[in-house]
């Protein structure tokens, strides 16, 4: 990217959102510039359907997606937010300074296109890492994740009204699953889950598709059941430190 002025926000990516993103950021007298992949801003209304009509924006009875993104763009930028578009974001790098340090988005032009997070795994990637919070955060006798970080990831958040997440992890505790209230678990789109059961020293992993995810749930579901009678029980349940709560 040319431009290298410092600025209060970098918005990452000039559809809708990073438009008003763009707006809000004038209104309170930040800086701001909007990085964008594509060669026009607008994000999926200029990219996939720029000639149909929308419905369902307040004020507007109907309105062509492209003349939305005319007017969100003239609202955006009016505070003098910059545009870089055809620009792919890749990478955050810390630069240190004699102040707070800042960070440089790091671009590519030859492809690497981040949407959104995703990680890729086989049942026995996402295994292993269940066994690596299983065991504590270390494998074969070696510490690879800090003492007490699993501990700390099946902690109930104090943000969540209710117990159900952890430091990036979900939790059983309000009994979604047919588990111990200390079960953990990462849960992926359609369906996929990998479940982490001291009580039993037991691993699930569970792999799928969107299509058949309503099934596979409810199977998953039975299938646990059933696994908790056959697997005999190691230890009590955990119960999280009161005072980290
Ligand atoms: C066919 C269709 C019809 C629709 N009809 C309607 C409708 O009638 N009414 C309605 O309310 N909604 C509709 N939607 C949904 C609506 O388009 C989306 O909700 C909206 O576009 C989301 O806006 P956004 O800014 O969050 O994301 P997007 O529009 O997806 O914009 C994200 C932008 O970020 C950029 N970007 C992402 N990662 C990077 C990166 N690493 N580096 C640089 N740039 C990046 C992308 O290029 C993209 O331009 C429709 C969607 C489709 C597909």
């Amino acid at each position: 990217m040319a431009e290298q002025e410092l600025k209060d926000i970098s918005i990452i990516g000039g559809g809708p959102t990073g438009l008003f993103a763009a707006f809000y950021a004038g209104m309170r007298a930040a800086s701001a510039r909007i990085i964008d992949a594509l060669p026009a801003l607008g994000g999926q209304l200029m990219a996939l359907y720029p000639e149909k009509y929308i419905f369902d924006v307040a004020g507007f009875p109907k309105i062509l997606a492209k003349d939305l993104v005319r007017d969100m763009a003239a609202q955006g930028l009016q505070f003098g937010a910059t545009t870089h578009l055809g620009e792919i974001v890749t990478g955050l790098r810390k630069v240190e300074d004699e102040g707070a340090g800042h960070f440089v988005l790091e671009t590519d032009p030859y492809g690497n296109f981040l949407l959104q997070g995703y990680e890729l795994g086989t049942a026995r990637d996402w295994l292993r890492l269940g066994l690596l919070y299983l065991q504590d955060g270390t494998w074969d006798g070696q510490r690879l994740l800090p003492e007490g970080w699993s501990n700390f990831v099946r902690t109930p958040a104090p943000a969540w009204s209710q117990p159900v997440y952890g430091g990036m992890f979900w939790l059983n505790r309000t009994r979604a699953w047919p588990l111990p209230e200390d079960a953990y678990y990462m849960a992926g789109s359609g369906g996929q889950y990998t479940f982490i059961v001291p009580t039993h020293d037991l691993v699930v992993v569970r792999l799928g598709h969107y299509k058949g995810e309503a099934l596979g749930t409810q199977a998953l579901t039975n299938a646990l059941a059933l696994l908790l009678r056959a697997v005999p029980q190691a230890r009590a349940p955990w119960q999280p430190d009161e005072a980290a709560r």
